[in-house]
């Protein structure tokens, strides 16, 4: 498992948990990670 520390455009901090990087990329691409707190797609990685 791999973490991913993401904030999005309204500036919140949130954690992600994947089974490795494929699999982020994977997610990222479809669109599939959100915002825990606004459901904002829109966020990166810090
Ligand atoms: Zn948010």
């Amino acid at each position: 498992m791999i973490k991913y520390n993401l904030k999005c455009k309204n500036k919140h901090e949130f954690e992600s948990w994947f089974s490795d990087s494929k699999e982020f990329d994977r997610l990222k691409r479809k669109n599939l990670i959100e915002c825990i707190f606004c459901q904002s797609k829109k966020w990166k990685s810090q």
